[in-house]
């Protein structure tokens, strides 16, 4: 039930019952009406015929001398009207001679009196001949009800006026008596200039044929204007109110005078849009709904000839209201679908929930632009279609959506990790088979980005599927997960560009250094810099966590580039103490092969004028370094600018030993992993010592990281290491304390320098 009040059917003739009820939509009937001459014009009843005063002395109009009244009488009395209505004001001072003559004329002649305004049918507002004037002439009056607008809409067939009821003009003129309490309505067909008009003057001299007015009904008259004597008259504006009366008699001669409102038009419009709707094919819907159109508009106007009236304003706001929301269905349709392939888009996806516990999964074609290139623009729709009939067939649903580019959607139950990586790896078998598509064949390959952030809307699951299956694309991995805690993080790392240049200007970012340890020298002979971030509310972070946001953010350059100005301050202050204090930096993956370090370094050493050769450069091997001959031509620069360079991490990198072979290196720095074991596991110990041989065999230094207790120091020099680092000889501390400390051993030489 609920649905079907959802189909706009239902709500068009809702809004119209309501429309209707309130009578919201009165301007539109009245709108309609006014147009109605539009839909045809009939010409007046030739039964009636005016007699106008106008200009019969050459002076002025509306006036007649008394005798010229009298003998106009005489000369209407002559032609032997039907009846003659004085439509005129007749004052009391009119001599006996006019009120005598009215007599003679019988019954065969009436006054009209008419109301000051309209609606108000009530003896103050009207000025009633005294009975001096109507010698016992019979008086009608006219009076009509009007709309918001003042044009009439119909009238009493009677007034009651004190204790006397009076006919209506237009009831008198048509021969039909009714009560106070029935109405009629003017038909206003009738074309108001096709009224017969004759001029008072005209008569008096003698220039109307004789037998013109016989049978007919007479109204004389006079020019009517002024406020309060006009009245609207539909499809005219403001016109004299005798040609409303006019209309009367055309209304109330068209015999049935019937009002049905509007609600039977509200009904008849829905039953026959709903026929319509019904019709099985395009071609018999739409001019079944053009017919509808047209029966709802002009239908009041056929239903008028018949002499039922209407309000066809409901009506025509369902009308509009269903018009409006079919075409709104339509273009959301169009807007939730893909142009070429007709498949549903993203935005039909992101606008419906995800029912719960479902994976939103997206997935990406390689290479797909390069096929739509290759093919014409008609084949287009064609190759999505294939594509996501395979993806339906893969996960057993009929909804695909189709993104922009290559990506497909859809929304499936979630899956333990191990049936998920089966069924994408089947899903992946899917498309082994080439591609056909208008002759040409397609290998191609896909990778899934899935979203399993249940607690999230569709939009954002789905755009995080999507950065997954882009990544899986770029990694070159089958599937991609995106992680919930990236998510949560989103705001921040996306403030996080702001944040960096802030930290780094207020102190919330700085430098650790961390002292290494010479174990022939006996000496520390230098410090690596560390970088630091403690955010006001979240606390210490990590380097390495924000150290990755920082590359995604594209500010890894930035930061990297302050560390170096902030350890050459340091390393030169170091340096004053005497022997060479060696200042170890680290050089993000993502950035040794940007063609932009070696000058942006090299302009860093030259301003700051240091000796290069006391600064290390420390860089990890890593896979995502993209550009690799890039990256060792740079690091060839940096080592020819006298930089010493440091391979980082050694022994954890998937390709350490070409690194070592393809590097011009200068040291190497063994990770904490095999160095922290090489005091009870007899494997690391043998890795360590034989590493540290190789370096050797190599000219290279080595220096061993994580050194945390005296056993593992000790272990370190006896197998030839060179230098050491670690928690034991000292933890990464701010510029201050270390200062303060290699100042006190400077003073000590025995202890900082050793004991030559
Ligand atoms: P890394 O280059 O391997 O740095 C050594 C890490 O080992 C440091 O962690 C240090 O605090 C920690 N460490 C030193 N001695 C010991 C020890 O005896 N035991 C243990 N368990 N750990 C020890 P930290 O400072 O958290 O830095 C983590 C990583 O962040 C660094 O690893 C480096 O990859 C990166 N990083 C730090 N500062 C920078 C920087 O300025 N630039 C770049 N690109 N990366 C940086
Ligand atoms: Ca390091
Ligand atoms: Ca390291």
């Amino acid at each position: 039930m609920r649905a079907y009040l959802k189909q706009p059917l239902a709500i068009a003739t809702l809004v119209a019952c309501l429309c209707g009820l309130l009578t919201l939509a009165q301007p539109l009937d009245q709108i309609y009406w006014n147009m109605r001459f539009l839909f045809g014009q009939q010409e007046a009843p030739q039964s009636i015929v005016l007699v106008r005063i106008d200009d019969v002395d050459g002076k002025t109009a509306n006036t007649l001398a008394e005798d010229d009244e009298v003998r106009l009488l005489k000369v209407l009395a002559e032609q032997a009207p039907e009846h003659i209505f004085i439509d005129r004001k007749i004052s009391d001072r009119s001599s006996l001679q006019l009120v005598s003559e009215l007599r003679t004329l019988d019954h065969k002649v009436s006054l009209v009196a008419r109301f000051a305004e309209p609606d108000t049918l009530s003896p103050q507002a009207i000025d009633l001949p005294g009975p001096a004037v109507t010698g016992g002439v019979p008086v009608v009056v006219s009076g009509w009800l009007t709309n918001f607008w003042r044009y009439g809409t119909n009238a009493p067939y009677a007034v009651k006026l004190g204790d006397k009821t009076f006919p209506t003009l237009s009831a008198a003129m048509a021969g039909k008596s009714g009560t106070t309490e029935s109405f009629y309505r003017p038909d206003f067909t009738i074309d108001p200039s096709t009224v017969r008009t004759i001029s008072a003057s005209q008569l008096l001299l003698g220039n109307v044929a004789p037998g013109l007015l016989t049978g007919r009904i007479v109204v004389v008259t006079e020019a009517r204007s002024g406020p309060g004597m006009r009245i609207g008259y539909f499809g005219h504006g403001q016109v004299d109110p005798l040609y409303l009366d006019i209309a009367g008699v055309a209304g109330l001669r068209s015999g049935l005078a019937l009002n049905i409102e509007w609600f039977p038009l509200v009904l008849l419009f829905a039953g026959m849009a709903l026929l319509a709707s019904r019709l099985g094919t395009r071609r018999l819907r739409y001019p079944a709904y053009v017919a509808v159109g047209v029966v709802t508009l002009f239908g009041p106007v056929l239903l008028e000839q018949l002499g039922i009236y209407s309000n066809p304003s409901a009506s025509l706001v369902a009308a509009l209201a269903y018009g409006a929301l079919r075409l709104w269905a339509k273009w959301r349709r169009r807007m939730l679908q893909t142009s070429a392939s007709g498949l549903p888009n993203f935005v039909a996806l992101a606008s419906r929930p995800v029912p719960t516990g479902h994976d939103v999964v997206v997935a990406t074609i390689s290479r797909y632009e390069e096929f739509l290139a290759t093919l014409s623009q008609n084949l287009h729709g064609e190759c999505a279609r294939q594509i996501s009939r395979r993806f339906s067939v893969g996960c057993r649903t009929n909804e695909i959506f189709h993104g922009d580019g290559g990506h497909f959607a859809w929304v499936e139950p979630a899956r333990s990790a191990e049936q998920q990586i089966e069924h994408f790896e089947g899903m992946r078998a899917l498309f082994s088979a080439p591609l056909l598509v208008g002759g040409h064949m397609f290998d191609t390959n896909v990778h899934f980005g899935l979203d399993r952030n249940y607690e999230y809307d569709t939009l954002t699951r789905l755009n995080t599927a999507l950065v997954a299956a882009t990544e899986a694309l770029k990694n070159g991995r089958t599937i991609e997960q995106f992680e919930a805690n990236r998510l949560a993080n989103a705001p921040w790392e996306l403030s996080l560009l702001a944040r960096i240049d802030e930290g780094m200007r207020n102190g919330d970012i700085w430098l650790a250094f961390q002292p290494q340890w010479d174990y022939r020298e006996l000496r520390i002979c230098g410090a690596e810099a560390l970088i630091r971030w403690n955010d006001p509310v979240r606390g210490p972070i990590r380097p390495d966590e924000f150290i990755l946001q920082a590359e995604r953010a594209g500010r890894i350059d930035a930061l990297t580039y302050w560390v170096l100005d902030q350890a050459i301050t340091a390393a030169e202050d170091f340096n004053t103490f005497g022997p060479p204090f060696q200042m170890s930096i680290n050089l993000s993956a993502q950035m040794v092969d940007k063609p932009s370090l070696v000058s942006s370094i090299g302009e860093i050493v030259q301003r700051r004028g240091i000796d290069a050769r006391l600064l290390t450069v420390e860089v990890t091997e890593t896979a995502s370094v993209y550009n690799r001959p890039a990256a060792i031509r740079n690091l060839q620069q940096l080592r020819t600018m006298g930089f010493r360079l440091s391979i980082d991490d050694f022994g954890t990198g998937e390709a350490s030993l070409c690194y070592l072979a393809d590097l011009p290196s200068d040291e190497l720095k063994l990770d904490r992993r095999f160095v922290s074991r090489i005091v009870k596991h007899e494997r690391e110990r043998q890795i360590v010592l034989s590493t540290i041989n190789l370096a050797h065999a190599l000219r290279q230094t080595v220096v061993a990281e994580g050194i945390e207790d005296l056993p593992t120091f000790d272990a370190l020099r006896q197998m030839g290491c060179d230098v050491g680092q670690g928690y034991y000889i000292g933890r990464p501390e701010t510029f201050e304390q270390l200062r303060g400390r290699y100042a006190a051993m400077a003073v000590d030489r025995g202890s900082l320098f050793g004991t030559n």
